[in-house]
């Protein structure tokens, strides 16, 4: 099992992928996300998460926070003594913990998520800070990369760009992505480490301090956590009015504050994250309309202005379908889920789950869309008649993993006609399509006669019962050896009986020379004596010895027909 854990500046969470799907793990109060505070007190006891935020009414300087902008430093925090990754590592445990309870076994393996313009230094402590927490890291992820994932961006089409607009506590980034068969690449990204959620904070706390006058430093806490809970309110109700009774033992407070009064506060902020958006496009080189999408995350973005500021800079609606405060630990969930093989369930419902193909010559499996192919997908080759003069062709449809037609299932089967031709020359094309429903549709063609036969093979392509995908998996393995060099046999074989008939007409018809003789016989013996034998890879290379003994008569034999031709064309 791996969890998945976004270790955020202000706010951290941890999941797990639970029967195919990814949750995040609440704590015992049915939180889940955790302050990214900790606690260390005199005496060596830690706290963490809310528990930590609550002494800061006590001992504030005991208290660490925003620990995230030291990550990478060579540094010791003051009054604390810890590096910050040993503070670090001090939420993580505490996430790990919450993992632990939740899902009653140990955890030990984890994937981090890390901002996409984090340095080798900042990454390497991130690693270091979990395996201080008893974690083995898995995997660092880029935060934009997991957004992306948990809004499912990477199934968007073959190639997509998105752009991630991440608006957090203390920190704000923008950041382009362009996504190619599950690969993310990030194009670019810019940001603003110092602008967040936390800055409206403080303009609402200050607007407070203005109306109360005079209060003492100590108490001053208070007044930025109401603010915070009204900037929060404020994203959801128009008005709100904030109370703080008694804060320095007679005075109380009551103001009402308006999301007109919020919108006008935060205008040159939202401003500000826009400017590192023209930055991060400028840089990336797109277009806007290039974009195919874009998506909030980060729990500022919760935010009504911001929304409408972002779809208006960006000149189009974002996606908001996530949670955006959980969207990057639900996306390093899914990403540890995949690596643990927890997601396959799901992520089999894009694939092949098993090898689709036809049967050919000599009974081979013939492989169109393989295994774990992302639909829809297409694909097709060209066959041609194993016999003259013959008037149709058998398409059977296969589906998996083994080498010979007959151990895999079949699909349909159907047959093509053609126009008679000698052996070897009728073109008959065979397409595969899969479409985005796992509908296999089945399509061949005579391109001599342009003549179409189809049909269609509803969900079995695609919805395979997942013991049976095993089974089949299973046996491939179990039989590779055996599979293999029965098709290297077979292939031999088909090669040898082509070129036997071929080699006795060069010899007949006087191409080869008196020098050549010997070897082309004992190759020629050498091949029907392995043909006999089932020995796949003597066969292999007795075939091989017969063609390259025979390759100098076998080019004068093209030579001859080549001058001929030549001088039927001069002759006319
Ligand atoms: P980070 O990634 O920086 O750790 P988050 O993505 O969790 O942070 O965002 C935290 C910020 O989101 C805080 O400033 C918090 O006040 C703000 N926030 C959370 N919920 C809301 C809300 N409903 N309305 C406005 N701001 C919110
Ligand atoms: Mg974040």
């Amino acid at each position: 099992m791996i969890v998945g854990i976004d270790l955020g500046t202000t706010h951290s969470a941890i999941g797990v992928v639970d029967s195919g799907f990814p949750i995040l793990l609440a704590d015992e109060e049915g939180k889940r996300i955790m302050p990214s505070v900790v606690w260390f007190g005199a005496d060596g006891a830690v706290e963490v998460g809310r528990k930590a935020q609550r002494r800061r009414a006590t001992d504030p300087m005991r208290v660490i926070s925003s620990v995230k902008r030291w990550m990478g430093q060579d540094i010791v925090l003051e009054n604390v003594g810890k590096s910050p990754e040993q503070v670090s590592a001090e939420i993580l445990k505490e996430l790990k913990r919450i993992a632990e309870w939740r899902i009653g076994a140990e955890v030990s393996k984890a994937v981090i998520t890390v901002p996409a313009y984090f340095n080798d230094a900042q990454r390497a402590a991130t690693k270091r800070a979990g395996e201080l927490a008893g974690l083995e890291v898995a995997r660092i992820i880029n935060e934009p990369t997991a957004a992306a994932l948990a809004y499912g961006l990477d199934k968007l089409k073959d190639k997509a760009r998105v752009a991630v607009y991440d608006l957090g506590g203390g920190t704000f980034d923008l950041t382009i992505l362009e996504m190619e068969e599950g690969v993310f690449q990030v194009l670019a990204t810019h940001g603003d480490t110092r602008l967040g959620g936390d800055d409206v904070d403080a303009m609402i706390r200050d607007m407070l301090l203005d109306a109360a006058g005079d209060v003492p430093e100590e108490i001053r806490w208070r007044f930025l956590e109401e603010a915070e809970k009204a900037k929060r309110a404020l994203s959801t109700e128009l008005s709100y009015t904030i109370r703080i009774p008694f804060y320095d033992g007679s005075s109380s407070l009551e103001k009402t504050i308006t999301r007109t009064d919020l919108d006008k506060m935060t205008k040159g902020w939202i401003t500000r994250s826009l400017k590192c958006c023209q930055q991060a496009m400028h840089d990336s080189g797109l277009l806007l309309a290039e974009l195919d999408a874009v998506v909030l995350v980060g729990g500022s973005t919760r935010m009504p202005a911001v929304r409408e500021a972002v779809a208006d800079f960006f000149q189009r609606e974002v996606d908001v379908t996530q949670h955006p405060d959980e969207a990057i630990a639900l996306g390093a969930t899914i990403q540890a889920g995949v690596m643990s093989g927890a997601m396959r369930k799901m992520v089999l419902l894009d694939v092949t789950p098993l090898s689709l193909g036809i049967e050919t010559f000599g009974g081979l499996m013939n492989v169109l869309i393989p295994r774990n192919t992302t639909i829809p997908c297409k694909a097709g080759e060209m066959f041609t008649n194993a016999a003259d003069s013959q008037e149709k062709m058998a398409i059977r449809v296969l589906q998996g993993e083994r080498e010979m037609a007959r151990d895999n299932w079949e699909l349909g089967k159907f047959e093509v006609m053609m126009e008679k031709l000698p052996k070897g020359q009728a073109r008959v094309g065979v397409q595969f399509r899969i479409d985005a429903d796992g509908i296999l549709e089945v399509l061949a063609r005579d391109t001599k006669t342009g003549k179409d036969t189809a049909i269609n093979i509803a969900s079995s392509a695609v919805n395979v019962d997942d013991a049976a995908v095993e089974e089949m998996v299973g046996a491939s393995v179990e039989h590779a050896f055996e599979d293999m060099s029965e098709r290297i046999f077979t292939e031999a074989k088909l090669k040898a009986d082509e070129l036997l008939p071929a080699v006795e007409m060069i010899m007949a018809q006087g191409f080869v020379e008196e020098h050549e003789r010997e070897e082309i016989e004992a190759a020629v013996k050498d091949v029907k004596a392995t043909m006999a034998s089932a020995a796949a890879n003597a066969l292999k290379a007795a075939v091989q010895r017969l063609d390259s003994a025979t390759e100098a008569a076998a080019a004068r034999l093209v030579e001859k027909a080549m001058e001929e031709a030549l001088e039927r064309e001069l002759g006319l």
